[in-house]
């Protein structure tokens, strides 16, 4: 039984971001949707004895589209809740800001081709800063549920620009929500994950 982690802080730390009703929705209900259908889906199958990461991978590679869809989205919305901190924003610090200025010139350029980036991409998804094999970081915009966890770049930040992700704070103005983003944005996370 895979399960809906707690948020890892009060929820309503985030000023006009997002609400407590925002978070109650996107977490307490889209995100648990995704566990409980995944639960569902992979239940008397052998799949149920696999990692989150093993159920995405296998079911990546065999085509089994429901079950990649909830194990993905259930993997990027963990990972997303740890993006932020009502602690969070401004400038990175550490070595996510050297590799910021040593990949993209400049935090500001970072900044907006990412803002850009996540404005930009076309229906639902995310956009992710990820770090290949040689620890060069990349802005990687993509769809639905597509996850770099399958692939061979490093996660170390997103944002989830599912329209589900803003609706009830922002109503259709998802450069709002990515606007704010930068306000509760955990650097402490991102260094980690490097
Ligand atoms: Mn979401």
């Amino acid at each position: 039984m895979h399960i809906l982690p707690e948020l890892p802080y009060d929820k309503k730390g985030f000023g006009s971001v997002i609400s407590e009703e925002g978070f109650d929705f996107h977490h307490g209900k889209h995100h648990n949707a995704y566990v409980n259908n995944m639960n569902n889906l992979i239940k008397d199958t052998p799949m149920v004895e696999l990692s989150l990461e093993e159920v995405i991978s296998k079911s990546a590679q065999e085509k089994l589209t429901g079950v990649f869809n909830n194990s993905a989205q259930h993997y990027n919305h963990s990972f997303f809740w740890n993006c932020l901190s009502p602690n969070g924003g401004g400038a990175p610090s550490g070595d996510v800001a050297n590799r910021i200025i040593r990949d993209f010139g400049s935090f500001e350029t970072f900044k907006n081709q990412f803002s850009d980036a996540a404005v930009k991409l076309f229906g639902s998804g995310w956009v992710w800063l990820v770090a290949d094999e040689n620890g060069k970081l990349s802005i990687k915009p993509f769809s639905n549920a597509d996850t770099p966890i399958i692939s061979a770049s490093k996660p170390i930040l997103t944002i989830d620009v599912w329209e589900h992700a803003y609706y009830i704070d922002h109503r259709n103005a998802r450069p709002k929500f990515v606007e704010g983003f930068w306000d509760i944005v955990n650097w402490e996370f991102a260094n980690k994950n490097l």
